[in-house]
């Protein structure tokens, strides 16, 4: 990482077909062998890598169970008879003060504010700037997430969420691929990639949508709501939301887009809410349509979903603003991180336009929080349970497991 940012040339990283002649491939791959051999004269080619291999955080101390003490053993030297000290093993003991005995322990690196941060996963949480803190932080504190649910979320968000992708670079099991559909497996597949748990992803997407929709009926915009697609009719019941049709009404749309252009516009774009209003300043008046997506994305990169959520609906936003020039289309699409990243210019700014401010926005922000990280243990834990039974038993374990022969 810290070579190709300091590189005075911009650095692109492309996968290439390997044993095809392609000249740098075939000298990387010259360069692994010589130094899997042993080779001496090659190794100073790796120099730089090795180096850099040295400086990342290591896992090997990140825990201290205990205080090491190493044994010695009195052996007698045959050649010359004399008596040396041998070391034979080393005893543990216990911690007797957790909190002064791990600071005396830990090394340098891991004490706060040390640690290395030339890592790709500090990177991709550092870089994102625009999020709402407190709310992506708030189901560590609270009180209706178990310490389990708040576990899965923090194993997902520092990259050490079981999986079997893990697992075999670990050793613990024969591929890297997810059992129940084939692909390599890894915390966004589980997350929201395996294509086994599409019904719990959509039950997840709903229930957040169902959640929004009531801060808006609750807000000053309640009344211009016209359509909402979030689950089926029992599930608004339940929470207690009104239950507005699931495609738009053809008569919110502008008069003057032709009917059978209507028709297709409200079958192909679903939005997940629909607002319509008129706003009136001084002496004039002008309408405003207000398209709502609701998506779940990446927590370090929500812009693939931004992308998609703005192509899925804009000939929508188009052929309205055609009809109606003078009209204020506005496309708003609320992103969530998956493990609870609530972002402040992709939700939170966007939920504002809808009329969730003040107190209600930030009880929405905790509670969409909550809502991510109960929801990522229920697939999480639903997927293990799964993909039990089909796995050799020796690898049906977490990561508790010894390591495959
Ligand atoms: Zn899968």
């Amino acid at each position: 990482m810290k070579i190709i940012r300091d590189s005075p040339k911009q650095v692109y990283i492309g996968k290439v077909k390997s044993h095809v002649g392609i000249v740098g491939n075939e000298e990387a791959d010259e360069i692994a062998v010589a130094v899997a051999k042993g080779k001496e004269e090659e190794k100073e080619n790796m120099e730089g890598v090795t180096e850099y291999g040295k400086d990342s955080n290591d896992r090997d101390s990140m825990y201290w169970p205990a205080e090491v003490k190493q044994l010695y053993r009195t052996e007698k030297d045959e050649a010359t008879g004399e008596f040396r000290q041998v070391p034979s093993r080393k005893r543990y003991k216990p911690l007797q003060d957790l909190k002064a005995d791990t600071h005396a322990l830990s090394s340098n690196k891991r004490k706060l504010g040390q640690a290395n941060r030339d890592t790709i996963r500090f990177e991709a949480w550092d870089r994102l700037a625009a999020i709402r803190h407190k709310a992506t932080q708030h189901f560590v504190a609270a009180k209706q997430v178990k310490s389990r649910v708040r576990l899965t979320a923090m194993k997902y968000r520092t990259g050490c969420l079981f999986n079997r992708k893990l697992a075999y670079m670990f050793k613990m099991a024969q591929s890297p691929k997810c059992v129940l559909c084939g692909q390599v497996d890894g915390g966004h597949h589980i997350a929201s990639g395996c294509p086994k748990h599409v019904k719990m992803y959509t039950d997840r997407h709903n229930k957040a949508v169902r959640m929004i929709i009531k801060s808006i009926c609750q807000g000053r915009q309640g009344g211009c709501l016209v359509m909402a697609d979030a689950g089926r009719k029992e599930k608004c019941q339940q929470d207690e939301i009104p239950y507005l049709p699931r495609t738009i009404p053809m008569e919110a749309l502008p008069e003057d887009i032709p009917v059978e252009v209507k028709r297709v516009l409200t079958t192909k774009s679903r939005p997940d809410a629909f607002l319509h209003r008129q706003v009136k300043t001084g002496f004039a008046s002008y309408s405003e349509y207000i398209i709502l997506e609701v998506k779940y994305c990446r927590d370090t990169d929500p812009c693939p979903q931004l992308d998609r959520a703005e192509h899925q609906h804009k000939e929508l936003a188009d052929a309205i603003q055609a009809a109606e020039p003078t009209a204020c289309v506005k496309y708003l699409p609320v992103l969530l991180g998956v493990a609870g990243t609530v972002y402040t210019i992709h939700t939170t700014d966007h939920l504002e336009e809808v009329g969730i401010v003040g107190a209600a926005l930030k009880r929405l922000a905790n509670s969409l929080n909550e809502h991510a990280v109960k929801s990522l243990h229920w697939i999480y834990t639903a997927k293990r349970k799964q993909e039990k039974p089909l796995l050799p038993a020796r690898e049906t374990g977490g990561w508790k497991r010894r390591k495959l022969s």
